[in-house]
């Protein structure tokens, strides 16, 4: 899919700025605090209908204003898709095709990006929360009905979180609610596991292949799905890991209601990297783990395209100069003409010079 051209309106330091996009590179350029990030984060915004950055969507209104808007020409392989999101302080207004989306899950995914900035070096070094952040929002984009599923499961989780917590200041065990929250706490986690293994079995391939040819051959990059409830393994069915989880919590529910807190479900699951066998997280360099987050996002890329049937636009905030030559090269070329692209950087000396050549590139200026 390609972004022809976006419109912001009020969207953080930009009053309204209107630009058409080329379908291979666009390179922002322009010097710290200009308004690199805040076109990349209004794409993203546009896609997602959520910031990479924040969870605060009355941030991105620029100050003093009461609304921001980004309207976006989309061209898939069916044809021109007009996107428009509107954030204002009573909430979000998405349209596609000019027909607004009674809900935002419907509207998520008719656009597909996949970002890559230098935070996201804390999917691999960070805590358990950016691995599960980053495996629901990028499973959202192509899958509505999982996020469905998960804010059910979030629903029931808050719920059930409630009643322990009170149960914990009661000091007492006894209660029917509890037993039929966690019946359907059950249900919903079963739904959102089972399709996270499938989801992570499928990105590993790719990841797998992917890193590899980055560490020409040097490295094997391996990923495994760690859940909360340690018997939930990836070759089980629906039933079985109802079971497993039915098992756990009647074992567990004495310590729960200590603890007044839900202790084991996919909140508190995790991911683990191996690189050469080893949890690269511990053992892992900076150059390995930037990679280990690399070769993700670039999975990601290749997993959009098997599971939608095209590619998504590409977005880089300021990793360009991070990676090295062969790494840097390696990215640019791989998705060369399959994969739109936005490169954020305030010198374009340390981008590969053929690119750049071919780029259509953008100077920055004061939210101009
Ligand atoms: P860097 O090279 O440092 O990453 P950048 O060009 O990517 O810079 P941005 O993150 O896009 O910079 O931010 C540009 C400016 O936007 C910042 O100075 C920030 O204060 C300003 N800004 C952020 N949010 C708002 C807002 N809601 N209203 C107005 N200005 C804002
Ligand atoms: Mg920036």
């Amino acid at each position: 899919m390609i972004l022809e051209s976006i419109t912001v309106t009020n969207f953080r330091n930009y009053n309204s700025a209107s630009i058409s996009l080329s379908k291979s590179v666009n390179v922002f350029l322009g010097e710290n605090a200009q308004g690199k990030t805040n076109l990349l984060e209004a794409i993203y915004v546009l896609a997602m209908a959520k910031s990479h950055r924040t969870s605060n969507d009355k941030e991105l209104i620029k100050w003093d204003e009461n609304y921001a808007k980004i309207e976006g020409r989309l061209k898939k392989k069916n044809g021109a898709v007009p996107l428009e999101l509107t954030i204002s302080k009573k909430g979000k207004k998405a349209r596609v095709n000019h027909l607004e989306q009674k809900k935002l899950s419907q509207y998520v995914g008719a656009c597909n990006v996949v970002m890559f900035a230098p935070e996201d070096l804390n999917l691999v070094k960070g805590s358990p929360s950016h691995r599960r952040r980053f495996i629901d929002m990028e499973m959202g984009q192509i899958q509505p009905v999982y996020m469905h599923v998960l804010n059910q499961y979030q629903k029931v989780l808050q719920q059930r979180n409630a009643l322990l917590k009170d149960l914990a200041r009661k000091k007492t065990k006894d209660s029917a609610m509890l037993d039929i929250l966690t019946e359907q706490m059950i249900d919903l986690a079963a739904e959102v596991v089972i399709r996270r293994f499938r989801f992570i079995h499928l990105l590993k391939e790719w990841a797998f292949s992917i890193h590899s040819s980055i560490t020409r051959g040097l490295e094997t990059l391996n990923i495994e799905y760690q859940s909360s409830a340690a018997d939930v393994l990836e070759d089980m069915d629906l039933s079985k890991i109802k079971v497993v989880y039915e098992n756990t919590f009647e074992r567990m529910k004495e310590k729960e209601i200590d603890r007044g807190v839900s202790l084991f479900g996919p909140h508190r699951d995790d991911l683990k990297f191996f690189v050469n066998d080893r949890d690269v997280q511990t053992f892992g360099s900076q150059g390995q783990q930037r990679t280990t987050a690399l070769s993700l996002k670039l999975a990601e890329i290749e997993l959009i395209n098997s599971e939608v049937g095209e590619y998504p636009l590409l977005l880089l905030d300021d990793v360009l100069s991070e990676l090295d030559d062969y790494r840097q090269t390696h990215l640019l070329h791989t998705f060369k003409e399959k994969v739109q692209t936005f490169v954020t950087t305030t010198n374009i000396d340390g981008i590969d010079h053929e690119m750049i050549q071919q780029a259509a590139s953008f100077n920055v200026n004061q939210g101009q």
